[in-house]
């Protein structure tokens, strides 16, 4: 039967393809067969995971006794003793291992799934949200089995015309599947503008988040029409749907070859202003698509992306070699590389405490001065990597003037330590400032002073401004880009910025939208940054643009005292 599903299109273009359904990633692990004589070390393995398990239960339940926790806390713990004794669990995977010759981990995630679904046929609403816990009680024994902390789900092998169907993804899981041909993902949770979605959108493929509960009633090998740009999934469809959809999906390839040819021109608009567009990547890799789209610099090197699915830490070393890459591929060209935004929703070390509110805990360049060691490692790594091509260092969310001379001084450290070794880097390094906090945007003099450039995150900027949480699908229809608090703090900080002659960029996900192109430009926005693959598409919007009607619609905009005047303004500026 075909039906429909809806959700918020995240990444633009059509997919067909096949269901290809992805478990909890936390509960995805490897499948091997083992010979006969192996069975019984096997079961000896996970004998002593549930065993460690049970210890590490018992040690967090001594906490209680003594005082160290609370009673709530205590009763959760039961709960997961009851679960990892239930006889499903282990001595099932027992059986299971015996049965069909496996791994442990194989066998537990097998009788996991076994668990869940009885869970699911409870009709006690409390009783059937406890599936969360028995996810995490399986967690624990498969990092016991797996011997490390911060688990990864092994990589599919080959995607072919597959779609990617999970409950959620966390940004760690889809950069691994980079490496992957999927033809689109589709998840029930998150938000358009979480990392899991600039991801997704960096792959270049019909991405849909906030589908609720797509994971439960697509299954396996059901063929899908991905519309990433309505937001729409179709389940099933009829010949008629399919065929009209394939020829959409045809036109759609057809434009985008034909982009292709504006690739050198400069991106000026009808009226004569030139201006830069840049690119936000995450990995070295990523650099082939920039210049196959003809970006003029790397505006955003998310370089947290470098330290996530691994249980250790990427060495100086390291860190050098892919900010030199990406230098030294740029030829000269500005590479913006934002020191590690790490905590919120990208965390080096899953077993860690998670904080009540991540998005407002440690995160960022809060986290950079709290770990000054590993700061000092990638500050070193960026200098060095600077004396090979026009590297900046961007410090991502400023909210107070102290946060900023903490930094300049841990640069200075680090250019003193370069020195004394005579290792070479460009000592005029620009240094700049993500803007994506309320406080640093209202009191943007001060920080301007100390600052060679600023970019304007937008993203956490309508978070924080608008206190919504990027990563939160039950919030995602109230991040509203066009909410005139947004505006107005964006057309505050690029007014401010150019007044004192400051580059200003914005490089958060509404640089890459073409509605929002000529807008950005009517407020004085000459540096945008965007994923690799929105490149060509803004270009086009610039060269198609008038400034002095930008600027018109902008100022009307500003001025607009609501929301629905605000989005007939836009069209009309947009037409
Ligand atoms: C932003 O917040 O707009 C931004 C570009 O940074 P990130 O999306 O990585 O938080
Ligand atoms: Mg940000």
């Amino acid at each position: 039967m075909s039906f429909v599903l809806h959700g918020v299109g995240v990444s633009g273009g059509i997919a067909i393809g096949h269901a290809h359904l992805a478990s909890h990633a936390a509960l995805e692990v490897a499948h091997h067969i083992l010979p006969r004589n192996k069975v019984s070390n096997e079961i000896s393995r996970l004998d002593a995971a549930f065993t460690a398990v049970r210890k590490e239960l018992e040690t967090l339940h001594t906490a209680v006794i003594s005082g160290h926790a609370s009673a709530e806390f205590g009763a959760f713990l039961d709960l997961h003793r009851m679960i990892l004794d239930d006889p499903t669990l282990c001595s099932a995977a027992k059986i299971y291992i015996s049965q069909n010759l496996c791994n442990a981990e194989w066998a537990v995630s097998q009788q996991a799934d076994v668990l869940l679904a009885q869970f699911e046929e409870i009709e006690d609403t409390y009783l059937r949200e406890r599936k969360t816990d028995v996810i995490q009680v399986v967690e624990r024994v498969l990092k016991a089995l797996l011997g490390h902390p911060g688990y990864i789900p092994p990589p599919v092998k080959s995607a072919g015309d597959s779609i990617l169907v999970a409950h959620d993804l966390s940004p760690a899981d889809v950069i691994q599947y980079k490496q992957y041909r999927f033809t689109a993902f589709l998840t029930d949770l998150g938000g358009s503008t979480s990392h899991t979605a600039i991801v997704a959108r960096s792959l270049n493929i019909p991405s849909i988040v906030a589908l609720h509960n797509a994971r439960q009633l697509i299954h396996d090998n059901d063929l899908l029409i991905v519309d990433g740009n309505q937001g729409v999934v179709i389940v099933s469809p009829d010949k008629h749907v399919f065929a009209a959809y394939r020829l959409r999906q045809n036109q759609l390839e057809v434009e985008k070859q034909k982009l292709k040819r504006i690739k050198t021109k400069v991106a000026t608009t009808l009226d004569g202003t030139t201006v830069e567009l840049h690119a936000n990547i995450e990995l070295p890799q990523d650099v082939e698509q920039v210049k196959e789209n003809g970006g003029t610099g790397i505006g955003l090197f998310r370089s947290e992306f470098l330290f996530l699915n691994r249980d250790d830490l990427p060495d100086e070393d390291e860190q050098f070699e892919a900010y030199c890459t990406v230098a030294k591929k740029m030829r000269g060209l500005p590479v913006t590389i934002r020191t590690f935004d790490l905590g919120a929703d990208k965390n080096l070390d899953s077993d860690k405490r998670v904080a009540a509110n991540p998005a407002l805990g440690l995160r960022a360049i809060r986290l950079s001065l709290a770990e000054p060691k590993m700061f000092h490692t990638q500050l070193r790594s960026i200098l060095r990597a600077s004396y090979y091509g026009q590297v900046r260092i961007l410090v991502p969310m400023l909210s107070s003037v102290s946060e900023i001379s903490q930094t300049l001084r841990l640069i200075e450290r680090a250019k003193e330590s370069l020195q004394d070794e005579r290792i070479p880097f460009d000592a005029d390094i620009q240094i700049g400032g993500m803007i994506e906090v309320p406080a640093a945007a209202l009191c943007l003099d001060i920080f301007m002073h100390q600052l060679d450039f600023l970019s304007i995150g937008t993203n956490d900027l309508i978070q924080y401004t608008l206190a919504i949480d990027r990563t939160d699908d039950a919030v995602a229809h109230l991040y509203d880009p066009l909410h005139p608090a947004v505006l107005r703090l964006v057309a505050h900080i690029i007014r401010s910025a150019n007044h004192v002659e400051v580059p200003v960029e914005v490089c958060g996900e509404i640089a890459g939208d073409t509605s929002f192109t000529r807008l950005l430009l009517g407020f004085g926005l000459r540096h945008f940054s965007m994923l690799p693959t929105q490149l060509l598409t803004v270009k086009r919007q610039v060269l198609r643009s008038h400034l002095p009607d930008s600027i018109h619609f902008a100022e009307k905009i500003l001025k607009s005292d609501s929301q629905e005047n605000t989005r007939t303004l836009l069209t009309k500026l947009n037409s």
